[in-house]
């Protein structure tokens, strides 16, 4: 979009027949299922990419705001958080007293971090000098250096259900809130500051609105086209090669497949040092996904999203990122659309999604013996915890998605939130947008800076674009305004 909006000649190759990628739609006779988001964050960026283009975001999608958020759901407490500092000092109130100043101080110095962090999210990282810039040391004393998520929420708040209603965002990294960075505390500040939205139609509607204007600014995009390999001339990218043999020439080449996959499979062999197959291997992933697609004939009474968190969380998490085991007492996401967006079901039907954090692919788990059992605990979960009773009577459709499901999709790992984001995998240590290793090559995507969620994805489109049109001495206005 914001090449081609510059006058760039821009050629899209997409494997799949369709847009999207971990963004796509999944249709099944009437209903409409989000493959992976469902949580739309900093909706400002988007805007602003869409302005950038010269389009007006509200011509080709509708975001709805949702107040609550979403609900989490203990044992024995439930919370439905919102951006109305009222309403949510009320449930504190009922549920967790004496956190009026704890939640006060938390909007408070997480907004100072945010718009200190914000400029350096978006640096492109070309440069040492970058690294040691005035707005990197402005940011330093506030990157919790050597602290944890769920540490930082210790300073704000005691109970531990009451920091888990602020950390649990880490999942959306697919990180663990006792090893996330403390830094990231700007997550839940940035879902209690600018809200989160919903996309009628769902959220891989965002990818069908990109591909329409990319398509009305004359981007080529084909579908249905996989690439094989960068063509190489000495560490200068010359274009790509594609899977039915087609050479296709480029100035510049802009990867957007998936990190390792892309390091591992798309490079020729014995070109990478930094990245070597070896070297991506040993790098630090996210968790994976295992998901469930219900189609029902029925709408049961839940919000929008709820989390469900198992009794022994501390223990689940361990699981998934530390022993690596399929968790007995799982936490669980459910998405329960089709209350706001009566268009992904047919009348009196509903789309649900359930997301469940497993350990990804590194796990010595046997996927096709456990998919069956694995699916059986979850339904079960759904029908006891989620007061989803009956659920398997009236399933309609049903897809699941396996970390191999993942795997196959040309996702390392099956590692759902790409690279994790410790701090030694983060801003100048993230896989750069300008390509280090090769020449006329760029990175974007979530396993690249700044790093997984649509909205940083967004950004490292923006940062590539940025960079190519200032190398060409293309002018272009920025929208960006927020911080
Ligand atoms: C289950 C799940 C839930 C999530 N929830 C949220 C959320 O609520 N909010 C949020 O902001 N983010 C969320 N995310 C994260 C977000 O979806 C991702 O960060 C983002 O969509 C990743 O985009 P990407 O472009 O990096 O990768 P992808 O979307 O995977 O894009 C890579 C593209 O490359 C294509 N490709 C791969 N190999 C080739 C090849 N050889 N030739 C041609 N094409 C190829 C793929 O088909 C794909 O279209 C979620 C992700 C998942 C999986």
């Amino acid at each position: 979009m914001l090449l081609a909006a510059r006058g760039f000649k821009v050629t899209v190759f997409e494997k799949d027949p369709h847009v999207g990628g971990r963004n796509a739609a999944i249709l099944r006779n009437g209903y409409k299922f989000d493959t992976g988001p469902t949580f739309l964050m900093m909706k400002f960026i988007l805007d602003e990419v869409f302005e950038e283009a010269g389009r007006r975001i509200d011509d080709y999608l509708k975001c709805v705001k949702l107040e609550p958020m979403y609900r989490l759901q203990f044992e024995d407490v439930r919370l439905e958080p919102t951006t109305n500092r009222e309403a949510m000092l009320r449930q504190l109130d009922t549920h967790f007293p004496a956190n009026r100043a704890g939640y006060d101080k938390f909007m408070a110095v997480e907004k100072e971090r945010f718009h200190r962090m914000y400029p350096c999210l978006q640096k492109d990282y070309a440069s040492v000098k970058q690294y040691l810039s005035k707005d990197m040391l402005r940011a330093l004393p506030k990157l919790s250096i050597g602290r944890s998520l769920i540490s930082v929420l210790g300073d704000y708040f005691r109970e531990e259900k009451l920091k888990l209603s602020f950390t649990f965002q880490s999942k959306y990294l697919g990180m663990s809130a006792w090893d996330c960075p403390g830094a990231f505390a700007i997550l839940p500040y940035v879902e209690h500051a600018f809200g989160v939205y919903h996309v009628m139609g769902g959220l891989s509607e965002i990818s069908e609105a990109m591909a329409k204007v990319g398509r009305e600014l004359g981007v080529n995009l084909r579908l249905a086209t996989a690439v094989k390999q960068l063509l190489l001339e000495g560490r200068s990218v010359r274009g790509v090669q594609l899977a039915s043999g087609e050479r296709v020439l480029a100035d510049e080449t802009v990867l957007n497949a998936d990190f390792g996959y892309a390091m591992k499979n798309l490079v020729p062999p014995g070109v990478l040092k930094k990245y070597s197959p070896d070297n991506v291997d040993a790098r630090q992933y996210s968790c994976s996904t295992f998901m469930l697609y219900l189609g029902l004939d029925k709408t049961y009474d839940l919000p929008h999203h709820t989390i469900f968190f198992a009794g022994d969380y501390r223990r689940n998490i361990s699981d998934i990122f530390q022993t690596k085991v399929l968790s007995e007492d799982i936490s669980f996401y459910v998405r329960n659309a089709s209350i706001t967006d009566l268009a992904l079901a047919p009348p009196g039907h509903s789309a649900v999604y359930v997301l469940v954090p497993v350990p990804n692919r590194t796990a010595p788990i046997d996927w096709a013996k456990e998919n069956t059992a694995f699916r059986d605990r979850v339904v079960a979960a759904l029908e006891k915890r989620a007061g989803m009773t009956d659920l398997q009577q009236h399933i309609r459709e049903e897809i699941a998605f396996t970390p191999q499901t993942w795997q196959n999709m040309n996702i390392q790992f099956g590692a759902t939130f790409n690279l994790a984001h410790s701090l030694r995998q983060m801003l100048y240590f993230r896989p750069r947008n300008k390509f280090e290793e090769l020449d006329n090559c760029y990175l974007v995507g979530g396993g690249t800076h700044p790093g997984s969620g649509l909205p940083t994805i967004y950004e490292s489109g923006r940062i590539a674009a940025n960079l190519i049109s200032r190398r060409y001495g293309v002018q272009f206005v920025s929208r960006n305004t927020q911080v």
